[in-house]
């Protein structure tokens, strides 16, 4: 069996894709690793998808899934491995050792946290580190947490842990957050939220659960000690592109580059969504990365037949 595209990743754009191409009359195969939605899995509330004032992450994942099953998505749990490139037939081997074949690949596997790096972060991650406030916020009830970071993340997270916390302090490495103004004036006019600028995160201490935080001041040096309970880390993505490792299709960060059609460098090959090298990461030019990617496979397809 030869599909006409295998779509790698169910988020935003993975799902929109799939809609697209399925409504195009391609036989479409969906692989997804874990849970469908991507990143809006990790989101309390989405107030910036046309259409709805505020929805639940999670439930816009499942309105996607829905909709792309209810027109006959076939999807197969799973996970890259390896892309072999065509044309006129590509491989994505799995991990595992399936391999299926397809005249066209959508690469839509998203981004995901990035790390600090520093000392106690992988030791105390679960038990105190977090990059996901909606899944942990709820065990830090009245305690003392830092966000580290000065994004759209940092700013938002930020908020929605003071449902839970009794203080959070935003601790960014500049002066000047660089998240949106509406983020950033929501984050200045919570009562438990503090910031701390010109601040850069050295090492997490504590015993078996996160106990303090050190941080250096990036003007004048000075190394402090804070108690803290809980350290939720915002500090930009890294794109899930692993499996494309010494290929040509991504660019020193590990990002995707495409053309406006958002063909990659091998023909019959696109890339969709977060992964992509592009400017703005949100739901919605997620989606229509996945509607735009899945009409340009449909052209190729046919052109190729
Ligand atoms: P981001 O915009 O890349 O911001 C990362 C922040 O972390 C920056 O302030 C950066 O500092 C800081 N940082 C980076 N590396 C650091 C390090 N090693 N140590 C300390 N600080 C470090 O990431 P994000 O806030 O996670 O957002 C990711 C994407 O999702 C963005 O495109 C954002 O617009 C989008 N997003 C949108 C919404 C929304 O629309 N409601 C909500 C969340 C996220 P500098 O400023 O100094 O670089």
């Amino acid at each position: 069996m030869v599909y006409d595209t295998v779509i790698l990743g169910g988020g935003p754009a993975g799902l929109s894709a799939a809609v697209y191409a399925l409504r195009s009359g391609l036989n479409t195969l969906l692989v997804e690793r874990g849970l469908y939605g991507g990143q809006m899995q990790n989101t309390e509330e989405i107030e910036n998808y046309t259409g709805f004032t505020s929805i639940l992450g999670p439930e816009l994942s499942e309105r996607m899934r829905e909709h792309a099953q209810t027109l006959g998505l076939q999807t197969e749990l799973g996970e890259v491995e390896s892309l072999e490139f065509g044309p006129p037939v590509h491989r994505v081997h799995l991990i595992g050792g399936g391999v299926l074949e397809t005249k066209t690949v959508i690469i839509a596997t998203g981004c995901e946290p990035k790390k600090l790096g520093i000392p106690g972060e992988r030791e105390f991650s679960g038990r105190g580190v977090s990059y996901c406030a909606v899944c942990d916020g709820a065990f830090f009830k009245n305690k003392e947490l830092y966000v580290i970071g000065g994004g759209d993340s940092a700013c938002e997270e930020g908020v929605y842990l003071t449902r839970h916390a009794a203080k959070v302090t935003i601790v960014h490495r500049r002066e000047k957050l660089r998240a949106q103004p509406v983020l950033q004036e929501r984050a200045r006019n919570n009562e438990k939220i503090s910031f701390l600028f010109n601040r850069r995160p050295v090492e997490i201490q504590g015993d078996r659960k996160v106990e303090r935080l050190v941080f250096a001041d990036t003007v004048t040096g000075e190394v402090q000690t804070v108690p803290a309970d809980g350290v939720f880390i915002y500090i930009g993505l890294k794109p899930n592109t692993e499996f494309l490792q010494g290929t040509s299709l991504i660019n020193a960060e590990g990002w995707i580059p495409t053309d406006d059609r958002l063909r990659t460098s091998v023909p019959g090959v696109f890339a969709a969504g977060d992964v992509r090298d592009t400017w703005l990461r949100q739901v919605i030019t997620a989606a229509a990365d996945g509607a735009m990617a899945a009409m340009s496979a449909y052209h190729y397809v046919e052109e190729q037949s």
